[in-house]
């Protein structure tokens, strides 16, 4: 539901004059101005480049939503400031390890390479760059919600290892109520992220998650992880606290964790509860553990790595909600909010499939994601619940690349994937089952997606390309904030 219908009235041309001197006197003052979204969503499909993209166009038969005339595309470099936590030899802990910065001609390099690493051969120099250079979800989501460039598994901490505040809480700051969902745990690196957590190692997850059930920043937190369950959502003899501590759980069933903000955050784990709140009356602050361990569905037995079975062929398992289903509860929630909202969205078993080299359940989730997009698109269109495309940005992109490529790109490279109709899992052949340098596309529409345009970008073949800082740094500002790494 939402209670701001009145402030999307046209003002009376009499008063069209006061209002804009009252913007721009809002403007001076750091809060948003007219052409700020009150309402920002960020979709992020974790790991998924270029050929993760296609193999869901090519399984479809057809472009997704992102892809048609009203959105506008980029391309984003992902790179690290560093490989891990412990400063590049020669290069102070703020500053870039030039080696990994994306580098179009090596990055192309078609020279053959004998090697191979990780049971995986190189076969061109360009494969080994690439996969030598690549970023994690933890550096490039830092990237994304703060603007600051950062070292490999940090979470919101710069290359000294100091905090740094994500755009998130500059928008809870401004009264937006902000929510986070995900197919993987919460407490997971992009939601981490994305929710304004701050440690120096991603898989500090009960820090993570007790910072985020104790922070003043979300209103909404959604996915799995949940400690009483497996990965076909049976409950376990004995709970298993890896994504969130023993005593945070027990105090969040009992409805007060030690430390927490108030309102007091309202548990679902049933997944009846969870569609049931897509409409209709919403607790003010809701914590959603979908009832299984690492992911909604990727995981499922049978689960077998390097599986090329196609999508839906596996039953997916019932009584597990959907990521669309997730976000339908989020959103009910956060479009309460006057003040307008901060939602990010994750895919993120998308890259835990490509991890496990599954096309098909890659497929499957990136299924379950361009379905979110698609209800996140219609409530948009219907505009009846206050968020419409007048008032809301919405960026779909993802955090960074796997190398895949088509069925002879050991040979051939650079090989796209081979389409072999609707329906059918596209010819393919991975070159790890780690993450790629590669750039990754990124997709705008709404209020302030033009100013995505005046960011600046280096060529890169036939592409030219911007980093992924440069989306914090303008989220930052579409809030009407500093960006966070100038900010005193
Ligand atoms: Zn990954």
């Amino acid at each position: 539901m939402s209670r701001s219908a009145s402030l999307s009235r046209k003002p009376q041309r009499a008063v069209a004059a006061l209002l804009l001197l009252a913007a721009c006197a809002a403007v001076a003052c750091g809060q948003p101005d007219q052409s700020q979204p009150k309402n920002i969503i960020v979709f992020i499909a974790d790991g998924c480049g270029e050929s993760t993209q296609r193999a869901l166009e090519l399984w479809r038969g057809e472009p997704m939503i992102y892809q048609g005339p009203a959105w506008t595309r980029f391309d984003a470099t992902t790179y690290p400031l560093r490989p891990g936590p412990r400063p590049s030899r020669g290069v102070p802990p703020l500053e870039q390890d030039q080696r990994f910065v994306y580098d179009y001609a090596l990055a192309t390099d078609t020279t053959p390479d004998e090697g191979s690493s990780l049971g995986y051969p190189f076969h061109f120099r360009s494969y080994r760059w690439l996969r030598a250079t690549a970023s994690d979800s933890a550096n490039t989501a830092t990237s994304i919600f703060t603007g600051v460039s950062t070292y490999r598994g940090a979470i919101n901490v710069d290359g000294g290892q100091q905090p740094i505040p994500a755009v998130s809480k500059a928008a809870s700051e401004r009264g937006k109520a902000v929510g986070i969902v995900t197919s993987v745990p919460v407490s997971h690196a992009t939601p981490a992220c994305a929710a304004g957590a701050s440690v120096p190692n991603r898989e500090m997850y009960h820090d993570i998650t007790h910072q985020m059930l104790t922070g003043t920043v979300c209103t909404v937190i959604a996915g799995a992880g949940h400690p009483e369950y497996d990965d076909n959502a049976k409950r376990r003899e004995t709970p298993k606290y890896t994504y969130i501590s023993e005593g945070d759980w027990n105090a969040l069933k009992a409805g007060s964790v030690a430390g927490a903000t108030s309102p007091a955050w309202t548990l679902v784990d049933d997944t009846e509860r969870v569609r049931a709140l897509a409409e209709g009356d919403t607790p003010e602050r809701l914590f959603i553990l979908a009832p299984v361990a690492h992911t909604l569905q990727q995981m499922r037995t049978p689960h077998v790595r390097g599986d090329s079975t196609p999508p839906g062929v596996h039953p997916l398992t019932p009584g597990v909600p959907t990521l669309r289903e997730l976000t339908l509860a989020a959103l009910n929630v956060l479009d309460n909010d006057p003040d307008g909202f901060f939602l990010m969205v994750e895919g993120g078993a998308v890259d835990w499939a490509m991890h496990d080299t599954e096309i098909g359940r890659m497929i499957e989730e990136m299924t379950d994601f361009h379905s979110t997009v698609e209800a996140v698109c219609e409530l948009l269109d219907a505009g009846d619940r206050g968020f419409d495309w007048s008032n809301t940005l919405v960026i779909v992109t993802a955090d960074h690349d796997h190398l895949l490529l088509g069925p002879e790109s050991d040979t051939v490279a650079f090989q796209p994937l081979e389409d072999r109709g609707p329906g059918v899992v596209p010819g393919h052949l991975w070159h790890a089952d780690t993450h790629s340098n590669l750039p990754v596309p990124l997709f705008v529409r709404g209020v302030g997606a033009e100013r995505f345009g005046d960011i600046p970008t280096t060529p890169a073949g036939p592409k030219r390309v911007f980093h992924q800082t440069a989306i914090g740094e303008l989220l930052f500002r579409l809030v009407g904030a500093p960006n966070a790494a100038t900010r005193e």
